[in-house]
């Protein structure tokens, strides 16, 4: 038989575990026809071409199973804000000013990234900083989380905001004489939204153009893009026509499975025999594409976030007496969403961080469950943050998939400690707990939350440390083949990929990466260290440092 392309004389970590390890693969039309030796393939197969691997490991390509891909390529070209680049609120004040001077009057001024819990004064700028530096700019400061941003005086202004009407879910802070401080959290950022959205297509095209390059060099193959179409995360109503502009004009990189947020699902015409119309234009729902980009689970958001103190907590958050965070939505209008798009047939995934929230969306599904009984539906729990004990039982007991994110640890785990306080942290961000009650774990990052490199995510989970040294819950620690599995098979699994995506075995899709060194053999210290050299896309060499070609 002829094939295309033989890759041999490497470490091959296959995540097959009919055949762990091995050395070489044959490609053929894109995909993988044969695993195994070099020598042998040789004899069995006619190569178009033999590309030496040069003693290099190679892993299935990386999948991350929730990030924003979008946002990120867009967050390219704002004023980044992340520490520890910048440590006080006098840092971000002076960054705005810098770049207010640099645009026209009236134009938009955009940062991204901060978060008040690494800032030397602890709290959030004000509008009232922000037009000491910025008069005549419209400034909009995003926090790291997603969950809040923090706005100047002409941005306020045109929201209008002593008249708006605050979306449910949604928090306007008010100093203690009523006045608006800036701070906008959770849903009450649509007020800004609603006047920069939507985006124009070209600008989403080269948004995920952008971030595509970055991907390969990082040996993401696939990913998952945690909501389109609407709510908190809304950039286009129609930004399904931007994925497919990005395909058709060689900018998506990576394979794409797009949630669609809960926003767009809508009542839809039907016949009384199938029960429940509820979802997009056609029927469109979970599944529906091709290998390229496709739909995935519908996204609905439950609770905040806990850097933020705003996840719904079953307890007060720590030294915060009377805070337990608070649900985006009712609770009866959550468990409507989610119910209706079971019916419907879509896999739900849907965000809850706070203890409260997990046991109350998983009451929900299994509600669902009862009354609507489906196979095979891989409904998901979004971060999972806090989740009891009983909570991990009953999560494998409806195999409800948990996506927690690795990076978290490092980046942001300070925080989430000290927002738990030491008696819930054994509870936070759990990986292995999970994977021993026999689910999978998918490996993501929330990217632009943190840092989406999956070699960074690996290191995290495989070292449980924060950025300041502390443990971080260092019984959920796994090992680095472990966490490559999160990476590759479990994430496919979240999607319904698996099928050909997070392994490399005969049939799947040709898509892998290629590191400077193995890091089930190195210190795992140095996992972070770990450079990608090359990330081949269906059988196509996208990433190259090493002239594979
Ligand atoms: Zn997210």
């Amino acid at each position: 038989m002829r094939v295309d392309r033989i890759f041999e004389g490497g470490t091959l970590l296959t995540m097959d575990p009919a055949r762990p390890r091995a050395t070489a693969l044959a490609v053929l039309g894109g995909r993988i026809v044969a695993v195994g030796d070099g020598d042998e393939l040789r004899r069995h197969l006619d190569a178009e071409r033999v590309v030496s691997l040069e003693g290099r490991t190679v892993v299935p390509g990386f999948h991350d199973a929730h990030n924003h891909m979008p946002s990120f390529g867009l967050g390219l070209s704002d004023i980044a804000l992340s520490s520890p680049r910048i440590a006080s609120v006098e840092d971000i004040l002076r960054a705005v000013k810098a770049r207010a001077a640099t645009q026209p009057a009236g134009s938009w001024v955009i940062g991204s990234g901060y978060d008040q819990n690494k800032l030397a004064e602890r709290r959030h700028p004000s509008a009232a900083e922000l037009d000491a530096v910025a008069p005549d700019h419209l400034v909009w400061l995003r926090h790291n989380s997603g969950h809040m941003c923090v706005v100047g005086g002409r941005v306020l202004d045109a929201i209008g905001i002593e008249s708006a009407r605050v979306p449910e879910g949604g928090v306007v802070e008010r100093d203690p004489a009523g006045r608006a401080t800036g701070l906008l959290q959770e849903q009450a950022q649509s007020l800004v939204r609603a006047l920069v959205y939507p985006y124009p297509h070209a600008e989403l095209v080269e948004a995920i153009g952008r971030a595509s390059e970055r991907y390969l060099r990082e040996g993401l193959t696939s990913v998952q893009e945690a909501g389109v179409g609407g709510g908190l995360v809304a950039r286009s109503p129609v930004e399904l026509m931007a994925w497919q502009d990005a395909r058709r004009q060689g900018r998506l990189g990576v394979r794409a499975t797009l949630m669609v947020a809960a926003e767009a699902l809508h009542d839809l015409p039907h016949a009384a025999a199938d029960g429940d119309g509820f979802g997009l234009d056609l029927g469109i729902r979970t599944g529906w594409g091709d290998e390229w980009l496709s739909i995935g689970a519908v996204k609905v958001f439950s609770d905040g976030s806990l850097i933020g103190r705003t996840a719904a907590m079953c307890c007060d958050f720590a030294g915060e007496p009377g805070n337990r965070g608070f649900f985006q939505m009712d609770v009866e209008r959550l468990r409507r969403i989610i119910t209706r798009a079971h019916r419907a047939g879509w896999q739900v995934a849907t965000h809850a961080i706070g203890d409260r929230a997990v046991a109350t969306v998983l009451c929900i599904y299994e509600e669902a469950l009862r009354a609507h009984p489906r196979p095979d539906h891989r409904h998901r729990i979004e971060h999972c943050g806090v989740c009891r004990p009983e909570d991990v039982r009953r999560l494998a007991a409806l195999g409800v998939i948990p996506v927690p994110q690795g990076r978290f640890i490092s980046e942001i785990g300070d925080g989430m400690l000290d927002a738990l306080g030491p008696e819930r942290s054994a509870w936070c961000y759990r990986q292995r707990s999970f994977l021993e009650a026999g689910l999978p774990v998918p490996g993501s990052s929330d990217r632009p939350v943190v840092q989406g490199a999956p070699l960074l995510g690996i290191h995290d989970m495989v070292n449980q440390r924060t950025a300041s040294g502390r443990p971080f819950n260092p019984g959920e620690a796994l090992a680095p083949e472990e966490a490559i599995r999160c990476y590759t098979l479990h994430s496919a699994r979240a999607a319904f990929r698996e099928a050909d995506l997070g392994s490399l075995e005969p049939g799947k899709l040709a898509d892998f990466a290629v590191l400077s060194a193995d890091p089930t053999a190195v210190a795992p210290e140095s996992i972070a260290a770990i450079e990608v050299l090359a990330t081949v896309v269906g059988g196509r060499v996208a990433h190259d440092l090493m002239g594979l070609g």
